[in-house]
C-alpha cells in the first residue's frame, strides 16, 4: 500500500452519486485511510446531465489542483465515463475511472489486485445521521433522445431483494430512521432477475424494520397501480413521489422517446391523489427541447397548471454531444429557453405555495435532523414539507408531530 493515506471526496450531481461517494469513503476509512483537508488523494465523482455539470467539474478540478498541487486527483462518475480523453488532459488528474469501474478506485489507491468488475454494486450513504440514500438499481435500457446517463452508467442492473434487505438492516443498526431508495431507473428494479420493484416494497413492508422509506424518482409508466396502492396502505412508505414528465406535449414526448403520454401521466397523479390526498408530487420538466413550439410549451404549462402537483424540478434543455436530440435541427434559441425556464420556475413557486397552504393547521410527523442553524432544528414531514422547530437536543433523530404553519415552514 502507498504511504500516503489521506483523502477528500467531492461529489457533483444526483443522489446516486452521493450514495456511491459515501460508500467509497466508508470503504476507504475501513482500509485505513483518513479524511483530510490536506489530502494526498482528491476523489471527484462527476455528473454529465447538463453542460453546466461538466463545466462545474472542470472548474472544481482546476480550483482543487491550485489548492492542493501535490494531491493525486482521481476522477470518476458519469462525465468521466463519457469523456475520459478530455478529462485526462486536465492538470493534476492522475486517473480517470468510468462509472462501471468506479469501485476500482479502492484497489487503485491501495494497490491491491483489481477485482472482476461486479455486475452491480450497491451503496448507501450515511453521512447524515437520520437519512440514508440506498442505491438498489443502476443503468438504464431506455433510450430517451436527450439523455447521456444511460450511456454513462451502462445497461440496467439491480441488486437482489435479500441483499437490499440486508443493507436496510445495516442502516437500521446505525439508528437511521429514513431510507431514500434510489436508482437510475428505479421502477426497472429486478426485471432481469425475476423480481420487481413492487416485490421489493412488499418485502420491505414484511421486514418491518426501517421507520420510513421514500421512493426517489420513478418513471410514470413504471409507477403501477399496485405500487400506488401499497404506498397508500403503508405506514412506512412516505406519501411523496417524484415523477419525470419532461414535456406536456405528446408530440415532444414522442421526439424524446419517452414511454408514456400526458394522459397516462395525468392518470397516475389522479390515482396518487385519490388515495393519498396529502401526497407531495414533484415533477421533472425540460424547457426548450428541440422542436418545442410556443404551442407545445403552452400545452405543457397549462397541463402542469391543471394538475395537483406540489412543485417542479425545471431543467433547461442543453445539447449533450452524441445524443439524437443534439442533432435535431429545430433547436430552441437560448433566450427563449431561458424565458420558458423562468415561467416554469414561477409556476413551481405558485404550486409549492398552494401545496403548503393546503396543509396549514395540520399536524404532520417530521423526522428531525441534526443540523442546527440560528437556534433551529430542521426536518421533513412525511409529505416532504421542510419545517423548523426550536432547538431541543432530545428531538434529534426522532419522528415528532409538528403543526404546519407559516412560521414552522422553512423555505428551501
Ligand atoms: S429513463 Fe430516459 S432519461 Fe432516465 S436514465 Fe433512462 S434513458 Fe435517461
Amino acid at each position: 500500500m502507498k504511504n500516503r493515506k489521506s483523502f477528500a471526496i467531492h461529489t457533483l450531481g444526483c443522489k446516486l452519486n452521493f450514495s456511491e461517494s459515501s460508500d467509497i469513503s466508508r470503504q476507504l476509512i475501513e482500509k485505513g485511510f483518513v479524511l483530510s483537508e490536506q489530502p494526498d488523494y482528491l476523489l471527484i465523482n462527476t455528473c454529465a446531465v447538463t453542460g453546466t455539470a461538466e463545466k462545474k467539474a472542470r472548474n472544481l478540478v482546476a480550483k482543487l489542483h491550485r489548492q492542493h498541487p501535490n494531491a493525486e486527483i482521481i476522477i470518476f462518475g458519469c462525465y468521466s465515463a463519457l469523456s475520459p480523453d478530455i478529462i485526462a488532459q486536465w492538470q493534476g488528474v492522475k486517473a480517470v475511472l468510468g462509472s462501471a469501474d468506479k469501485m476500482n478506485i479502492i484497489p487503485y489507491m491501495t494497490e491491491e489486485a483489481l477485482p472482476q468488475a461486479p455486475h452491480f454494486f450497491s451503496s448507501y450513504s450515511s453521512h447524515d445521521r437520520t437519512r440514508s440514500f440506498l442505491k438498489i438499481q443502476d443503468g438504464c435500457d431506455y433510450h430517451c433522445t436527450y439523455c447521456t446517463v444511460a450511456t454513462a452508467r451502462g445497461e440496467s442492473r439491480s441488486d437482489n431483494i435479500d441483499h437490499v434487505l440486508q443493507n436496510i438492516e445495516t442502516i437500521h443498526r446505525e439508528n437511521i430512521k429514513e431510507i431514500i431508495i434510489t436508482g437510475v431507473n428505479l421502477g426497472d428494479f429486478g426485471r432481469k432477475n425475476g423480481s420487481s420493484f413492487l416485490q421489493l416494497l412488499e418485502a420491505i413492508e414484511k421486514q418491518d424494520l426501517i421507520e420510513r422509506i421514500r421512493i426517489s424518482s420513478i418513471e410514470p409508466n413504471l409507477l403501477t397501480p399496485e405500487i400506488i396502492a401499497l404506498a397508500a396502505q403503508s405506514k412506512r412508505v412516505m406519501p411523496h413521489f417524484h415523477i419525470p414528465l419532461q414535456s406536456g406535449s405528446d408530440r415532444i414526448l414522442g421526439l424524446m422517446k419517452r414511454r408514456y403520454n400526458r394522459q397516462l401521466f395525468a392518470s397516475k397523479i389522479e390515482e396518487i391523489k385519490k388515495y393519498m390526498p396529502e401526497a407531495c408530487v414533484a415533477v421533472d420538466i425540460i424547457a426548450g427541447f428541440p422542436g418545442e413550439t410556443n404551442e407545445d410549451f403552452q400545452n405543457t404549462y397549462d397541463f402542469l397548471n391543471s394538475l395537483p402537483i406540489s412543485y417542479l424540478h425545471v431543467f433547461t434543455y442543453s445539447k449533450r454531444p452524441g445524443t439524437p436530440a443534439a442533432a435535431m435541427s429545430e433547436q430552441v434559441s437560448p433566450p427563449l429557453k431561458k424565458e420558458r425556464t423562468t415561467q416554469l420556475l414561477n409556476l413551481s413557486t405558485l404550486k409549492k405555495e398552494q401545496f403548503y397552504h393546503d396543509h396549514y393547521g395540520e399536524e404532520r410527523p417530521v423526522l428531525i435532523e441534526s443540523d442546527i442553524k440560528n437556534g433551529w432544528l430542521f426536518g421533513f414531514s412525511d409529505n416532504y414539507i421542510k419545517v423548523k422547530v426550536p432547538f431541543n437536543a432530545s428531538l434529534i433523530n426522532t419522528i415528532t408531530p409538528v403543526q404546519i404553519t407559516q412560521d414552522t415552514i422553512e423555505p428551501e
